[in-house]
């Protein structure tokens, strides 16, 4: 396949340009599985088109001083869609005479600060927009075009290498360079290429050798199962970036994996092993599909059948999906409901339950929960709580919970605790928080602006629990 750098999408380019392109090669990879004879002119024009789009992103929304384009006619074309946060920006500026939303509270002088402007102004955004923000308002807002020296937002230019950080001076750039070392440039360009717009696993069906997952890590393990050795820069070419994104999807699996080594449960190949996924979404579905479910077999050779019910509120239908592995078997079951409805319904016996990312405590949702006190709505109905007082009262099964960073792994563990207390419920740690070495590995900006942990990834962090009645 001919290979082409992909543009970097940053903070610091046009909007417009940025989603054109995602747009193109969206084009391509459908081309790409359609006819292959098409791909190369495809690619082709791809390149031509990007040449287009590689110009510096000069033309500065007057309105709300950080949206910005490579030309006033995609200025002009992206109006529509961008006026509603924009009209919010400038009427704030206008009320607090500040010429930048980020001087709401003055000069900016440390990230704490910049942290603390930024959830205010979402606050801001979320109340008097009476929404919640889309993820390029988000991004917009969340990851602000900033000298991550001194924080000016003025005379703007980014890192060559991987335009996710930015300086306004060759004095800044300097000092930016003295910290930003090749592997945070790695990271940040992983970040910001445009591929990860992309939906593109490689649907993997050769599988040869298993590995000792207690000492494993997911690159090597995935080498192991699928003889595939994925790229250290995979942002300079789809091909890589494709094999990457797959190697991370393998994320959910080998997490389930190293939780069943941390139990001990009857090894009988007659018998099922139950997984309940807890919480799920579409999303989570994507971690347990055929490939994935060969990497476990391969892991797990005595494992003969195998039962997955995923239970969460927005799964849709209903239903059940019976799939054979020559001779294995594997039951999917969905259930559109929270654990515990399902728990007041089903008969509850699982080898594991797992939960991926969930938040307990809720910290996901404290922007929604100002607003709503603002509003004086209700509180959002996400019940957590008492799902998870019926999580652990399945006594003896084992919990395991992923956690994006550090903060929410603490938090998530604090909240169960707590509800464990109350219900007079034993809580044994069989696997401590720890550093998942089966976390994805495509990084992500965290989510969480209070946290200071900036760059996280998917399942970042394990935990396994059991429970018991109090004595
Ligand atoms: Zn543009
Ligand atoms: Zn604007
Ligand atoms: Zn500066
Ligand atoms: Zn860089």
């Amino acid at each position: 396949m001919m290979s082409i750098s992909p543009p970097s999408g940053s903070f610091l380019k046009c909007y417009v340009c940025v989603s054109n392109e995602g747009r193109i090669w969206k084009e391509v990879i459908q081309c790409c599985t359609k006819n292959a004879n098409e791909l190369e002119k495809n690619l082709q024009n791809l390149q031509n088109a990007l040449e287009k789009s590689h110009v510096g992103a000069k033309v500065i929304c007057r309105g709300c001083n950080m949206q910005r384009y490579c030309s006033v006619s995609h200025l002009i074309q992206d109006r529509p869609e961008h006026q509603p946060l924009c009209q919010v920006l400038r009427d704030l500026q206008k009320v607090r005479k500040i010429d930048h939303p980020l001087l709401l509270h003055g000069k900016i002088s440390n990230r704490t600060k910049l942290q603390f402007v930024i959830s205010q102004l979402k606050l801001i955004l979320w109340v008097k927009l009476g929404r919640p923000l889309t993820p390029r308002e988000h991004q917009l807002i969340g990851d602000p075009a900033v000298c991550d020296v001194c924080f000016s937002t003025e005379a703007l230019v980014d890192c060559d290498g991987c335009a996710g950080v930015a300086f306004c001076s060759a004095e800044h750039r300097q000092l930016v360079s003295d910290y930003h070392s090749s592997k945070d440039c790695q990271t940040l360009a992983l970040i910001a290429t445009p591929f990860r717009q992309l939906d593109v696993l490689v649907n993997i069906q050769h599988f040869f050798q298993s590995c000792p997952i207690k000492e494993s890590h997911l690159i090597d393990a995935f080498r192991n199962a699928t003889s595939i050795q994925v790229s250290n820069t995979p942002w300079t070419d789809l091909e890589s970036y494709q094999l990457f994104a797959t190697c991370s999807s393998f994320s959910g699996i080998a997490s389930l994996c190293l939780a069943l080594t941390q139990i001990s449960w009857v090894n009988d190949p007659d018998k099922a092993v139950i997984v309940y996924i807890v919480g799920a979404t579409q999303e989570t579905l994507i971690y347990f599909q055929d490939m994935h479910l060969n990497f476990l077999f391969l892991q797990f050779p005595n494992i003969h059948h195998l039962e997955l019910h995923f239970m969460g509120k927005t799964l849709g239908q209903m239903g059940e999906i019976g799939l054979a592995f020559n001779e294995r078997t594997v039951l999917k079951h969905f259930y559109p409901l929270s654990f515990s409805q399902f728990s007041c319904v089903c008969n509850v016996d699982p080898t594991l339950i797992l939960i991926l990312q969930p938040d307990f405590i809720g910290t996901g949702n404290i922007t929604q929960d100002l607003v709503n006190l603002v509003q004086k709505n209700d509180p959002p109905d996400f019940d957590w709580q008492d799902c998870l007082l019926s999580i652990i009262r399945t006594f003896g099964v084992p919990i395991c919970y992923t956690s994006i960073s550090r903060l929410k792994a603490m938090s998530d563990f604090t909240a169960i605790n707590e509800i464990a207390r109350e219900n007079n419920i034993d809580v044994k740690r069989a696997y401590n928080i720890t550093d998942n070495p089966y976390r994805e590995i495509l990084p992500l900006h965290n989510p969480d602006p209070l946290d200071l942990e900036r760059i996280v990834y998917g399942n970042n962090y394990l935990e396994v629990v059991l429970t018991s009645i109090k004595h």
